[in-house]
């Protein structure tokens, strides 16, 4: 089977809730495996999370909260899974997080994914599909790709079913990154993780951050563009297009689209690509 999946974020109002959900009715026609949600580390948008979640599952679709350990107590993590569970919540996407400066908290009972993968197996058997996150192009903090790989294989033998992969621009990074993790026995399934090219100056500020590399001929492109909003937003989708295509053709198991709560860019991607619709 392949995975085609769909992330957001929470929204931060009443209104910005109301027009997620419209967002998620629409990318529910193309019939994604599960929707996704991400979660602010330490516990800053707890009860956003909590809430998309809520009208993720009302609209009859599934879900995969984010959940990240980082500076939390095992007792603070386990309630959230509990609540999880008991919501009928079945998948979980287990990370580290980063926590935000200022926070004032230490590592915590569980400081590094695997550790979370650890727990939420001892706390809750096989009950949750736990996906973890890969890095093709190393983690900001791994100090080389075999540090990241070993760490990598670490989650899947803690108990990770599936990975999903920081968005990236080069198709070999990702195949160089799966043979490096077969090489080390690991099997389960990478699936990358696409971000499409809507706003190139909130794209670039994220890549800098999580150490996306954003190749100079994209970056050269879209500069001649200068305001011409809507020439970026095509070159954005060829570009994109064509990686997925890369992609799907050298044998990735599917996508996760990083929908930056937008319905569009990733309508578009799924139309482009002639991926099955919901039946
Ligand atoms: P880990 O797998 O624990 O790795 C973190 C770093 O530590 C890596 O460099 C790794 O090589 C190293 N490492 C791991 N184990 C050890 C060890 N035992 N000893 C020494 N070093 C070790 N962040 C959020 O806050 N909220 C989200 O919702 C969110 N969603 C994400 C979704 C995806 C698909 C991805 C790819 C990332 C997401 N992130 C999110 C970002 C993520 O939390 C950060 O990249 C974070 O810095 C690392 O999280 P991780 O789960 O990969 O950590």
């Amino acid at each position: 089977m392949s995975h085609f999946s769909i992330e957001f974020f929470p929204a931060k109002t009443d209104v910005g809730a109301e027009k997620l959900r419209e967002v998620a009715r629409r990318l529910g026609t193309l019939g994604p495996e599960f929707f996704s949600v991400t979660y602010g580390a330490g516990g800053s948008t707890r009860d956003r999370t909590l809430g998309t979640v809520k009208d993720v599952l009302a609209l009859g679709y599934d879900v995969a909260p984010h959940l990240s350990c980082i500076g939390d107590s095992k007792e603070e993590v386990g309630d959230l899974l509990d609540l999880y569970h008991s919501l009928g919540v079945k998948r979980i996407v287990a990370l580290r997080g980063d926590l935000p400066s200022g926070m004032g908290r230490g590592l915590g009972e569980l400081p590094f994914a695997a550790d979370l993968v650890r727990f939420i197996r001892e706390r809750h058997g096989d009950h949750f599909t736990i996906e973890v996150a890969a890095y093709p192009e190393s983690h900001p903090q791994s100090p080389d790709l075999a540090s990241e790989v070993k760490h990598f294989v670490a989650k899947a033998n803690a108990g990770a079913n599936s990975a999903i992969t920081q968005y990236f621009f080069n198709a070999d990074c990702y195949f160089h990154f799966v043979e490096r993790v077969r090489a080390a026995g690991c099997d389960i399934p990478v699936i990358p993780g696409i971000m499409p090219i809507t706003n190139f100056a909130n794209l670039v500020r994220f890549s800098d951050a999580c150490g996306a590399e954003i190749p100079r001929w994209i970056r050269k492109q879209v500069a001649s563009f200068g305001d011409d909003s809507v020439s970026i937003q095509q070159f954005g989708e060829e570009v994109i297009t064509r990686l997925c295509r890369q992609l799907l053709d050298g044998g990735a198991p599917g996508l996760h689209f990083y929908s930056m709560n937008l319905a569009e860019p990733t309508q578009a991607l799924w139309k482009n690509l002639g991926l099955p619709l919901a039946q």
